[in-house]
């Protein structure tokens, strides 16, 4: 384990050196960039979209089958606070997520896991709701262990 946390330190301080804040409050990408303007990163062994690795780092869970967006427009930036999780499109969403999460549909075990997590993590709980697109009261029974009492944090997603 201690392993481990040395290189997410080490990634942490690797992936400061790549950006400057600017008057906006935007961190700009100024190293690796794609053809699209999306900055790049070495993060877990994997080449990946700096604005994930940006929220991994300093946020948390990227809840599967949803992306890192901006804010702020602005692809290069790597401002945690800039940043949300959500669908990239309906028409993605349909494909990646296969018609599990529209309004009215239950949601699964591994959801409930990812949004434990997210709970942890403080994403505040109308986010939490509209990403699921689930109501706000759902999210605070979950949030309460009044229901999904069978699911742990730790569960496998
Ligand atoms: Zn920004």
């Amino acid at each position: 384990m201690k392993a481990n946390y040395l290189g997410v330190r080490t990634d942490r301080q690797n992936f400061e050196k790549k950006f400057i804040k600017n008057a906006s409050g935007c961190w700009n990408w100024i190293a690796s960039m794609n053809s699209k303007g999306y900055g790049g990163f070495r993060y877990n062994k994997i080449w990946q979209g700096a604005h994930r690795v940006s929220w991994m780092l300093y946020v948390g869970v990227i809840p599967i089958g949803l992306a890192v967006l901006h804010k702020c427009n602005s692809k290069s930036c790597v401002n945690p606070d800039h940043l949300y999780v959500g669908t990239i499109s309906d028409n993605t969403k349909d494909s990646v997520r296969a018609g599990t999460h529209h309004p009215g549909a239950t949601i699964s075990k591994s959801d409930v896991v990812c949004i434990l997590r997210m709970l942890r993590d403080r994403i505040p709980q109308w986010l939490i709701a509209w990403t699921y697109k689930i109501s706000a009261s759902q999210v605070s029974r979950i949030n309460t262990r009044s229901s999904w009492v069978d699911v742990s944090i730790k569960d496998a997603i």
